[in-house]
């Protein structure tokens, strides 16, 4: 993207304390936009700050799961730039893989938890406050997963949790329409961020071989994407679902 395209701008993105999440947080700040990195894991969103320096970055604790988290970091948010967000990037996700039969079901709510209700509750709060404020040109970025269509033996809880991203990105797109929002998510191939580090070498393997590319995608592949949907250049894209996986099916 293009440095300066986002300056002015203040984003608010979750899971920024790794992978996804902190890259884009780089990849905003590079273009001109305040970042907030929001992360349950405090630490790790400081670590993301240090690296982008305390003028251009706030760090933020929030558990996205929870409701009353997300509520009371709006007012936290709004506190760091003097500014409501207005650029909002869904990248907090958990994995809990496991075969059906054998799923916990606290393993399906964690995940659900996380990957879907997580994504309804900030797009919620943080749309309410920039249709509040009066606020334009809003742009709210939720991850997904190409995981959505392969529909991948033991992840039926992920599975399901992406392909709601999806589902619940277009409602949301063409309900925010009006006040100037757009809504789009983005399905990532396979990454190589902590998430997957568990991941059998064996496993990693046979993805790699099945992907055109013949390799892992780096987390800034996706960021510049993501940069992409946050910026003024996007302007015409609503309610889409972008797959960067490498050509991955
Ligand atoms: P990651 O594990 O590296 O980072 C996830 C971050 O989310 C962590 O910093 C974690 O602390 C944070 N987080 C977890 N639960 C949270 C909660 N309740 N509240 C706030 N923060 C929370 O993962 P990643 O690979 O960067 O993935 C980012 C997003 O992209 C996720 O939604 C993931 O499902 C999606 N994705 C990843 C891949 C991949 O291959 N890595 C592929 C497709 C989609």
């Amino acid at each position: 993207m293009s440095v300066g395209v986002l300056a002015g701008k203040v984003a608010l993105v979750t899971g920024a304390g790794s992978g996804i999440g902190r890259a884009t947080c780089r990849l905003l700040a590079r273009d001109g936009a305040k970042v907030i990195a929001a992360d349950r894991n405090l630490k790790a969103a400081q670590e993301t700050v240090q690296e982008l320096g305390s003028e251009r970055s706030a760090a933020l604790e929030v558990d996205v799961s929870s409701a009353q988290s997300v509520q009371s970091s709006v007012a936290e948010a709004l506190k760091k730039f003097q500014q409501a967000p207005t650029i909002v990037v869904n990248s907090a996700g958990i994995t809990r893989d496991g075969y059906l039969l054998k799923m916990p079901e606290r393993d399906y709510d964690d995940v659900y938890g996380v990957n879907l209700k997580g994504t309804f509750l900030v797009t919620q709060a943080y749309a309410k406050a920039m249709i509040e404020q009066k606020l334009e040109n809003g742009t709210i970025v939720n991850l997904s997963s190409i995981v959505a269509k392969m529909n991948n033996v033991g992840q039926a809880n992920y599975a399901a949790s992406k392909a709601g991203v999806i589902s619940f990105t277009e409602v949301a797109s063409k309900e925010f329409g009006k006040f100037g929002i757009r809504v789009n998510c983005i399905l990532p191939g396979y990454i190589d961020t902590p998430m997957v580090a568990v991941v059998p070498d064996s496993v990693k393997q046979q993805v790699v071989q099945r992907c055109p590319l013949g390799r892992m995608g780096q987390p800034e592949e996706i960021a510049e994407v993501i940069a992409f949907l946050a910026s003024p250049q996007s302007s015409y894209v609503n309610g889409a679902a972008i797959e960067v996986t490498g050509g991955l099916k």
